[in-house]
């Protein structure tokens, strides 16, 4: 990762690149700030150009040298990654997960994107809890790894990410560590929630403070990016995004899955106003392969399309909330939505949801669903 692919951040770029200048780099530190706003990347920049071989004058990391190729994979023997985990299903109860645990999905998460949260890397995990923490085996990892002599003969870089979702027990293990590392080791914390860290911790840090990005910065880094944008909707994501990227990158996922959920909602009205089985049978196929939560968000959705519809009907444009693309549809489609009807569509969609929630067989949830709305649609 190069400095010159972060969004933003100059100063703190400075700051680093700076602290290495005069050879006054403190052994441990930590970026703190809002989520989204680049404090990984930037962490993982630094690393990336401390374990260079031979950096450039301007303060990039070279790309070429050895050192950089295993940064870019994320494989250095002398990065060492720290972040939250938890043990995955059918895990002996004794058997507690450490980082190391997790890599192959990490290196993953971190290459697709340097800016993600906690979801996006419970999702990327594979394992689905709220107890993730930083824990107690971990800092024995730590501490092991640290007792090994440089693989490069260069610094050891340990990049936490979140020690506040670190344990007490795992946090007065490192402390000693964290006062008196080996020779040429960093620390570097990356950190959302200073305030929840321990206080034996946050005082042997150097705390720098990453502000939030410019809209322009945003907006400017949105258009760079391919992400299909036109120039009023990147204007519009990034002074929405309150100067958070990810939350731009979010706003980007969502807007795409509320279309592909337009898609499918009309689709399946109109297979089930034509009766067509075949197709019916094709569309639940299809949606059971997604995702359960991916499932849940759509049915969501429907029931929120089936009460604007019902709205619409009203003639009054003040209480309906549609996209023009939604409201398009609605023309046509309103009419079949009445007071006949709008209750046990309602109702349907609950099922559906509360089904998918408890594990019944998608497909056979959505069959029974389209089969339920031809008869709704006649009433
Ligand atoms: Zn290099």
């Amino acid at each position: 990762m190069k400095f010159s692919e972060i969004i933003g951040q100059e100063a703190t770029k400075a700051l680093l690149l700076d602290q290495h200048r005069q050879q006054r780099i403190p052994h441990a530190q930590m970026l703190c700030g809002p989520e989204g706003v680049g404090k990984f990347a930037l962490a993982l920049a630094y690393a990336s150009y401390l374990l260079c071989e031979d950096p450039t004058p301007e303060g990039e990391p070279c790309g070429h040298c050895n050192g950089c190729h295993m940064t870019k994979a994320l494989a250095h023997p002398d990065l060492h990654f720290v972040f939250p985990a938890y043990k995955g299903k059918g895990w002996p109860a004794e058997r507690k997960a450490i980082s190391a645990d997790y890599l192959t999905q990490w290196r993953e998460m971190v290459a697709a994107s340097p800016y993600f949260d906690l979801t996006t890397w419970r999702s990327a995990s594979g394992v689905e809890s709220q107890r993730f923490h930083i824990g107690n085996g971990e800092a024995d990892d730590i501490v092991q790894q640290l007792s090994l002599v440089s693989a490069q003969g260069g610094y050891k870089v340990v990049l936490v990410w979140l020690p506040e979702m670190m344990s007490e027990d795992c946090a007065n293990k490192i402390l000693k560590v964290l006062e008196e590392p080996p020779r040429q080791t960093i620390f570097l914390m990356v950190c959302n929630k200073p305030e929840m860290l321990l206080p034996t911790i946050s005082s042997r840090l150097q705390r720098i403070d990453v502000p939030r990005l410019k809209t322009e910065e945003i907006r400017d880094a949105l258009l760079s990016q391919q992400h299909g944008l036109s120039a009023d909707d990147a204007d519009f994501i990034a002074s929405s995004a309150d100067g958070s990227y990810l939350a731009a990158l979010q706003q980007i996922k969502v807007s795409a899955d509320t279309a592909e959920y337009f898609d499918m909602f009309t689709l399946l009205m109109r297979k089930c106003w034509m009766r067509d089985i075949k197709e019916m049978y094709a569309w639940a196929d299809n949606i059971a392969k997604w995702p359960r939560q991916k499932q849940r968000d759509f049915l969501a959705y429907c029931q929120r399309l089936i009460r604007e519809n019902f709205v619409y009907n009203f003639g009054l444009p003040a209480l309906n909330h549609m996209s023009q693309k939604e409201a398009a549809f609605s023309r046509n489609f309103a009419r079949f939505v009445n007071e006949r009807n709008v209750i046990a569509l309602t109702t349907l969609f609950d099922e559906a949801q509360r089904d998918i929630a408890q594990n019944v067989n998608s497909r056979m949830v959505y069959t029974d669903l389209a089969i339920n709305i031809i008869v709704q649609l006649r009433a």
